[in-house]
């Protein structure tokens, strides 16, 4: 038992999902000074509400100090995701017709990725957003409007009294970082006009638990979302989820489409249907399934191990490729220090010279790769393990060769 309770029907958490034992905060990587000091350590247990079977994890850390100031996550990095951003303004202006009486309202609008592409259609954007450097960038870069605030309905109330409410109202890999997801979705209620549409996208449960992707379990991540647990979220707050796209960003994640219970303008697709039977069929609904997790988890952590194992005895060289927040809590959880693992690498300049939290692995640019030709390279972003391959391809001139841990152990030769 958890001594918690349900973020969004407050019955006790009981139900053990899967327990991944302590882990430090993923973002906080370590100068070499810090190596020799004491380092916060956080329970990694997910519990499952036998209640609404919401998947969570309960907050142990508040939001200010997980959000801080000089977090710098900018989404505009990242080529693919800023081009995902643009396909889903072309599709949204073309289904929903969005011009310039329309208002734009992003929810966590990072450094305006996004909403760059609805400016450039001259429709009206406003976005929201707790960061306040990655917001300033977005004024001062794009041009994006951006209210530095956390969102809930204290944010709404006051957007809604400076006049602004949203036609459109839509939010990206926000909805499971939300510690009160109660407010946040009552503030989008009070923000939405009466004929507006929120869209929002999470990563989807059923990869996490089909796809063995326990790795993207983290302190950051407070909610792991089944389209039937966000329904009746939703519906709660008086908002129908109406439609369902499944997207291949972030391991699988689903694209939910919602509008006020009372406006019938738009119906319910045989999409989102099908995907509350889907989910219904395969178990979301009965505590026992969720309850299987854990097995299927510690079987994987056993057959990376064996990996490793089998290629340090054979006097194999084994180093990492990137630094992300699954990658943390791969290795902490699987106990894989530089014993396996003789260093990783990364592209972003912000962490090169630093050392991974909790293991202790040191961060290298990844021509360090080319210097010391490993026999294999780990690729722990999985989810870009064809764009990395393609990158690294140098790798197989000397026999190198590249492993993915998730869903299986791979080797890709
Ligand atoms: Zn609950």
């Amino acid at each position: 038992m958890s001594g918690q309770k349900c973020r969004f029907c407050n019955n006790p958490l009981e139900h053990v999902f899967v327990d991944l034992g302590v882990s430090p905060v993923s973002n906080d990587f370590l100068t070499k000074d810090a190596l020799s000091k004491m380092e916060p350590m956080y329970p990694l247990s997910v519990y499952v509400c036998e209640k609404c079977f919401l998947v969570q994890l309960p907050a142990y850390q508040s939001a200010d100090s997980l959000f801080r100031d000089d977090y710098v996550y900018f989404s505009s990095f990242s080529k693919s995701w800023v081009q995902h951003a643009s396909d889903y303004v072309d599709m949204m202006c073309e289904r929903f017709g969005y011009s310039n009486d329309s208002q734009v309202v992003e929810l966590a609008s990072n450094d305006g990725y996004l909403l760059q592409h609805f400016k450039a259609k001259g429709v009206p954007v406003l976005g929201v957003e707790p960061c306040a450097n990655v917001a300033a960038a977005a004024e001062k870069e794009k041009g994006v409007p951006s209210v530095v605030k956390f969102f809930g309905v204290q944010t709404a109330k006051e957007l809604l009294a400076d006049g602004k409410s949203a036609d459109l109202l839509l939010g990206n890999n926000v909805l499971a970082h939300v510690p009160d997801i109660n407010d946040f979705v009552g503030g989008m209620k009070l923000l939405l006009k009466s004929d507006g549409v929120i869209t929002m996208e999470f990563p989807h449960l059923m990869k996490l638990m089909d796809l063995n992707q326990f790795d993207t379990i983290y302190h950051e991540h407070y909610s792991y979302l089944s389209f039937s647990a966000v329904e009746r979220i939703f519906s709660h707050h008086g908002l129908t989820l109406f439609d369902v796209e499944e997207l291949g960003t972030h391991g699988g994640s689903l694209r939910i489409f919602a509008r006020h219970t009372e406006d019938q303008s738009k119906p319910v697709t045989d999409r989102a249907i099908e995907m509350l039977n889907r989910e219904d069929k395969a178990g979301y609904n009965s505590l026992e399934y969720y309850q299987s997790y854990q097995a299927q988890v510690e079987k994987t952590k056993r057959n990376l191990l064996t990996f490793l194992i089998e290629a340090k005895e054979q006097g194999k060289a084994v180093v990492g490729y990137g630094a992300p927040a699954k990658g943390n809590t791969l290795l902490n959880y699987c106990g894989i220090r530089t014993d396996f693992i003789d260093y990783t690498t990364d592209l972003s300049p912000h962490k090169q010279g630093l050392y991974l939290p909790g293991v202790h692995i040191p961060i290298y640019a990844p021509e360090k790769i080319m210097e010391t030709k490993p026999d294999y390279v780990l690729i722990l972003p999985w989810n870009l393990k064809n764009e990395i391959i393609e990158q690294m391809k140098e790798v197989r001139s000397w026999g190198g060769k590249f492993v993915t841990p998730i869903p299986v152990v791979e080797i890709h030769d």
